[in-house]
């Protein structure tokens, strides 16, 4: 279960004070405490020309006045001369790229080994993750349940999830294509971090209002020059927040969703959203819950023997072989499949959705699918379609 991870927002209560103010200098000076402490710090940068997560060393190497304009099949980043460094929403990197890494070798085996040989996770030193946006942070919860307990916990996630530390920044820059608040995963942050930052922008220089959520994260702050927050910097605060929830795009109406799409598995709409899909997969990839993975064995001349995982998509045609052939042939069972596991079954499976409304799938989907319009217009037919008849599936 995800408990067996130490989850830095549930002994809030035994770290958190006042929240603390701090400057430019106080950012760079808990990025460097990380660092002194041993950490590997990964944080947003500008990579080709989106916001990925990169080593970062300090404050020098964030996206300062640089934002981002998404909508259905399109991302851009622009350069401002502004002083905001987290005026952004999310790029098409995620925090599952640091924890399940898109390849890695799993075994190996030399001619002369009798057994092949566990090839653990390359990483030895702690990641610190600073920077990511509450909707990260809920997908790391769900990432934990999938793959961090139960019957079918991966050693490899676990240990890099082990001593991971979480710097969150509360989201003020929210696009178009996002929808955290359908899904109750932000702007702000309640749990599930060790420093929670808000940037605030009255004054010339951004200040950043920080909120302990471990021991830990108390450490690191209390290291760094600060002052308390007043009643103003936390009204200064919600206001970001306020002001980021009014920006944010289409609402996804969540009620009983899961059995919406249960009864609504013939629904008209799954042929139409299959005409225009491309069966990609970039959906998948993108989607900081999508964990599917497969494995392939290879051979060099040199006799060595490696078993590589690398992630997988339920739009592979591929994903669903059983016996012969595959059980999703179609892009409209493969494009039902995800939707209805990432929104409906997820629930039965895990206990929560497997969605946390980041909008990754929908800016980065090349025919601009928008995954909010799909399950609109199938709940807009859903009181029609009830008493009608029910047409073979595929
Ligand atoms: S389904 Fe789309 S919006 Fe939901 S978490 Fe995945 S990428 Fe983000
Ligand atoms: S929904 Fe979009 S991103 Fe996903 S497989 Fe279809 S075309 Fe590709």
């Amino acid at each position: 279960m995800a408990d067996q991870f130490p989850q830095p927002g549930d002994d809030r209560g035994a770290a958190a004070g006042a929240a603390r103010i701090v400057d430019g200098a106080g950012l760079d000076a808990v990025i460097r405490g990380l660092r002194g402490r041993g950490y590997r710090t990964v944080g947003p940068a500008v990579r080709d020309r989106a916001i990925s997560l990169a080593e970062i060393s300090g404050v020098a190497d964030l996206p300062r006045g640089w934002h981002d304009s998404q909508s259905p099949g399109s991302y851009r980043l622009t350069r401002g001369t502004d002083r905001e460094i987290f005026g952004w929403a999310v790029g098409a990197d995620s925090v599952k790229r640091q924890l399940l890494p898109p390849r890695e070798v799993v075994w190996r085996a030399g001619a002369s080994d009798r057994l092949p040989r566990e090839e653990g996770p390359a990483e030895s030193v702690p990641l610190a993750l600073v920077g990511v946006r509450p909707c990260e942070v809920a997908a790391l919860r769900i990432l934990d349940r999938v793959l961090g307990g139960g019957q079918v916990a991966d050693p490899r996630y676990a240990a890099r999830r082990q001593d991971l530390f979480v710097c969150t920044v509360e989201c003020g820059s929210p696009a178009s294509t996002c929808f955290c608040t359908s899904m109750g995963t932000g702007p702000g942050a309640e749990s599930g971090f060790d420093l929670a930052i808000t940037e605030i922008l009255e004054d010339e220089e951004p200040r950043y209002l920080v909120r302990v959520g471990s021991d830990r994260g108390a450490m690191v702050l209390n290291e760094v020059e600060s002052r308390p927050a007043t009643p103003q910097d936390e009204a200064a605060r919600q206001e970001v927040l306020d002001r980021a929830e009014s920006q944010m795009g289409l609402r996804l109406v969540t009620d009983g969703l899961p059995e919406l799409l249960e009864r609504n598995l013939e629904h008209p709409r799954w042929d139409q959203v299959a005409s225009r899909c491309l069966s990609c997969g970039n959906c998948t990839q993108v989607c900081p819950t999508c964990f599917c993975v497969s494995v392939e064995d290879t051979t060099d001349l040199g006799g060595t023997v490696e078993r590589r995982r690398r992630w997988a998509s339920c739009f592979e045609v591929g994903h669903s072989y059983i016996h012969g052939g595959p059980v999703r042939p179609t892009t409209r069972s493969r494009y039902r499949q995800w939707a209805t596991h990432k929104l409906g079954t997820w629930h039965a499976q895990f206990g929560t959705s497997g969605c946390v409304g980041c909008g990754r799938c929908i800016a980065w989907c090349p025919v601009g699918i928008d995954l909010r319009e799909e399950v609109s217009a199938i709940r807009a037919g859903d009181g029609l379609r009830a008493a009608g008849p029910r047409s073979g599936g595929g």
